[in-house]
């Protein structure tokens, strides 16, 4: 009977890890960048306090549980379905409830709301705001002005969304031009729950626009995203010069972000190469005996495997030009020809995104023993 029990526990074991990444826990682990803390961020999410499954503290639970610095609730203003089993006139009651179950726990709770139209100007996010109860206004233009009246940090959400743009391609209306010519529109959601945008990325960068990632999620993060097998919801990184909330607002209308979205980081570049520069790290060089084959170990933190394409003046001896840098340690093999004490390893970054289809190329100097 012993022996059946191992017989059977070792195979799960094995599989278990096998079908795993090779991220210790459901936790992404950024490193900060000079001058600014990366903060993990949420800013688009539900409870039955509109169409959601869950009350908000599980959300609170959820952000604490994936290492989130910070959160926001954003209950459709107009869309609430849960109305006659869970009345609340004061749509400011989603955000109190986390702010309650989060003020043991470290973890920033933003207030906001979700501003629910057909198109134009479709759904938006209103962040850092004061009073939901204050945005219940039919006239589109008006809801925007009062939002930032209030302060808040406005941004376009899932503008590829198939039910309001069929064949998946975010394209401004006169109405989004209108609401960015008068500054009422601050950013636009690039990565939105299962879904990335090439479009809404052109228009962030036409239209200097913040680049935004969010879950959006509905039900539970655990289901929604595949948690147990590595999965891990949509984020915002926001770099902000301190883990507070006003540093996070003054963050956002600065552009100082890169959202995240299965693989791939989308940012611009003066935010996204820093990141990726810090994200993989090339320790201990040195020579095999007397050959001319230098051998690097390569530290990578992240949670994230990162895919880098060699655009070196080296070749390697343990890899082709496509260089996989899973988490944990990897060892790669330089072939420099001759002893050197120091060499500079250039690669384009797929995982990396800062347009449409278009990778940074970065440079590590790296010393050698
Ligand atoms: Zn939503």
């Amino acid at each position: 009977m012993r022996l059946l029990f191992i017989l059977l526990l070792v195979p799960s074991v094995f599989f278990a890890q096998q079908d795993h990444t090779h991220r210790l826990s459901r936790v992404l682990n950024f490193p900060d960048i000079p001058g600014y803390k990366t903060l993990k961020t949420d800013l688009h999410q539900h409870t039955v306090f509109s169409d959601g499954s869950v009350w908000p503290d599980i959300r609170v639970m959820e952000a604490l549980m994936d290492g989130l610095d910070v959160i926001s609730l954003t209950e459709h203003l107009e869309y609430q379905p849960h109305q006659a089993d869970i009345p609340h006139p004061d749509r400011n009651r989603s955000y109190k409830i986390a702010l309650e179950e989060a003020k043991d726990h470290d973890l920033i709770i933003i207030h906001g709301a979700e501003v629910t139209r057909k198109m134009p100007p479709g759904h938006n996010n209103a962040v850092f705001i004061t009073d939901a109860n204050l945005l219940m206004i039919k006239d589109s233009l008006k809801v925007f002005e009062e939002a930032n009246r209030q302060g808040g940090f406005v941004f376009w959400n899932h503008p590829h969304w198939e039910a309001q743009r069929k064949d998946g391609v975010a394209r401004l209306e006169p109405f989004h031009r209108e609401l960015i010519a008068k500054k009422l529109l601050h950013g636009i959601e690039v990565i939105n729950d299962l879904t990335i945008s090439d479009e809404a990325l052109q228009i962030a960068l036409d239209h200097n626009l913040t680049i935004m990632g969010t879950s959006d999620v509905h039900g539970l993060v655990d289901w929604r995203y595949g948690i147990q097998k590595g999965g891990h919801r949509p984020i915002t990184l926001v770099f902000a010069t301190e883990r507070k909330s006003e540093a996070v607002r003054e963050a956002l209308f600065n552009k100082q972000t890169v959202a995240f979205f299965g693989q791939t980081l989308v940012g611009r570049q003066n935010f996204l190469n820093p990141l990726l520069q810090h994200s993989i790290n090339f320790k201990e060089a040195a020579y095999q005996g007397d050959t001319h084959i230098a051998t690097l170990k390569i530290i990578n933190d992240t949670g994230l495997d990162f895919t880098l394409l060699n655009k070196s003046k080296y070749t390697f001896h343990n890899a082709s030009d496509l260089l996989i840098v899973k988490t944990g340690e990897t060892i790669l093999q330089v072939k420099t020809l001759e002893k050197l004490s120091e060499i500079a390893l250039q690669f384009e970054v797929l995982n990396g995104l800062y347009a449409p289809g278009k990778h940074p190329t970065l440079t590590w100097q790296i010393k050698i023993d």
